[in-house]
């Protein structure tokens, strides 16, 4: 996977060979010479991952990276922090500032080749899902975040062979996290299907094939989410290479240092939350989509999506596609009486009483203000005015109560039925409002059925 890649280091030399590696791997690469000018740069064309120097005259790294997380446009790009210093204090600084990830120089090449693959991918789908948010959330389809996104509280799955190391790393992790241990892979995978939000695997366990347990917790439903930091034996290079293309999210060498353990720890969860956070946002933008928000029917744009697929699918000689246009009788006077907020219980109320009234294949859905629509498949014109008949029954006969108003209500319903492979849905629908409209002129509270003239 290509991707963006903008360096930012104001040693010319340690530039040129960063791009020049980079280049070779086939990423797009251009590069700053301070802080000022990658601010510049990342703002006219923002890159997908930013590799940032930690001391440079002017704005240093931390300042460059506070200033890139508090801008809305471009807080969403990885950065990491490259230092020569391989300093703790700067470590937990850099990750303070809001960077993703930390690497000390010499950059060891196979390892930050790894790091960008897993960041690019990473880019993508917030790029992805935070488009769709943003456009959604622009149409009034999903909320806002509530609070800011909490790092801590988090569940935490610990797996390590070594019953003592474990304690001692889950212990560090119980300040702020609820940590689970797990010294047998088994166990580890069916605590997994629990939620958790960051499994730390030490993949130099002897007792089990602890990279066999990354590459399952990567493709099991419940656990392909959740984040993984491996603890690694910095000395064995094959294993650590290996968990990196597993997919492992970050790496932990050993012996850890337990402030830097909570400030990856913290890091990977707030990440897993957004992510979290944006899919949610997601799913739910595709729900409104399709459903009534006050009543929690299908909508009208569902409901027109259902129909063409009947008619498209109809065979010749089927059952008609019958439908039902039911409207509720002088309702601006329980508006007008009531007030806009009884009329909205009185709108969820008849919603109820429709669905309880028709059959599980039909469809019933609110067309818009005080209309509903009721799609039925396979259904006679006959057949379709008894359900009609059902329906009106169900909502004229028992007054509707709110709180500790009793509210009289009736419908008018236009019934229609689909005639012959000409007939088009639009054709059916219109036809359901005219016989709703005769069931209105003669005097409400009544079925009509739609009479083809010959
Ligand atoms: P008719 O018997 O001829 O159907 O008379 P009506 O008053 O029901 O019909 P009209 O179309 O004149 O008025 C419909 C009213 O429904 C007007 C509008 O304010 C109200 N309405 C539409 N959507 C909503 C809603 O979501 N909530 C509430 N409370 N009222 C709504
Ligand atoms: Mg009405
Ligand atoms: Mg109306």
């Amino acid at each position: 996977m290509t991707a963006r890649i903008l360096i930012v280091d104001d040693a010319e030399g340690s530039r040129r060979v960063l791009e020049a590696k980079l280049t070779a791997e086939y990423y797009q690469v251009t590069t700053a010479a301070d802080g000022a000018s990658a601010l510049e740069i990342a703002a006219r064309e923002p890159p997908d991952i930013i590799l940032l120097d930690l001391i440079m005259p002017g704005l240093d790294g931390f300042q460059v990276c506070r200033l890139l997380k508090a801008d809305d446009n471009l807080k969403r790009i990885p950065v990491v922090l490259l230092t020569a210093v391989d300093s703790q204090e700067a470590r937990l600084e850099g990750f303070e500032a809001g960077a993703d990830e930390f690497l000390s120089k010499p950059i060891d090449d196979l390892v930050l080749f790894a790091r960008l693959r897993s960041l690019a991918r990473l880019k993508v789908m917030i790029d992805e899902l935070g488009e769709h948010e943003e456009s959604s959330r622009r149409m009034g389809v999903t909320p806002m975040p509530g609070s800011r996104l909490s790092a801590s509280g988090g569940r935490i799955l610990v797996v390590d062979d070594d019953r003592v190391q474990a304690e001692a790393l889950s212990e560090d992790l119980s300040v702020e996290h609820r940590p689970v241990i797990e010294t047998d892979p088994q166990q580890a995978l069916i605590s997994a299907r629990g939620p958790i939000d960051l499994a730390v695997i030490n993949v130099a366990s002897r007792g089990f094939d602890a990279l066999r347990l990354v590459a399952q917790l990567r493709s099991g439903e419940h656990s392909r989410q959740a984040p993984i930091l491996a603890v690694v034996d910095p000395k064995d290079r094959g294993r650590l290479l290996r968990a990196l293309d597993l997919g492992v999210n970050d790496l932990l060498p050993k012996p850890f240092d337990p402030l830097e353990l909570r400030v990856r720890v913290r890091a990977l969860i707030r990440r897993k939350r957004y992510a979290d956070y944006l899919r949610d946002a997601v799913a739910q933008s595709f729900e409104m989509a399709v459903i009534d928000p006050l009543t929690g029917l299908n909508n009208r744009r569902y409901m027109m999506g259902q129909l063409d697929a009947l008619f498209e699918r109809s065979a010749p000689g089927a059952e008609p596609v019958s439908l039902l246009m039911v409207d509720i009788d002088d309702f601006k006077r329980v508006n007008d009486t009531w007030g806009h907020v009884l009329g909205d219980d009185v709108l969820r109320e008849v919603a109820i009483r429709l669905a309880a009234s028709v059959r599980a294949i039909d469809l019933p859905c609110r067309f818009g203000g005080e209309e509903f629509v009721v799609v039925m498949p396979a259904t006679r014109l006959s057949d379709a005015e008894r359900v009609a008949e059902r329906i009106r029954d169900a909502i004229s006969d028992k007054v509707i109560v709110s709180g500790d108003q009793e509210i009289p209500i009736s419908v008018s319903v236009g019934v229609s039925a689909s005639d012959g492979p000409d007939d088009r849905p639009e054709s059916l629908l219109r036809r359901a409002d005219e016989a709703l409209y005769e069931a209105k002129s003669a005097g409400r509270n009544r079925v009509v059925i739609h009479t083809p003239r010959s």
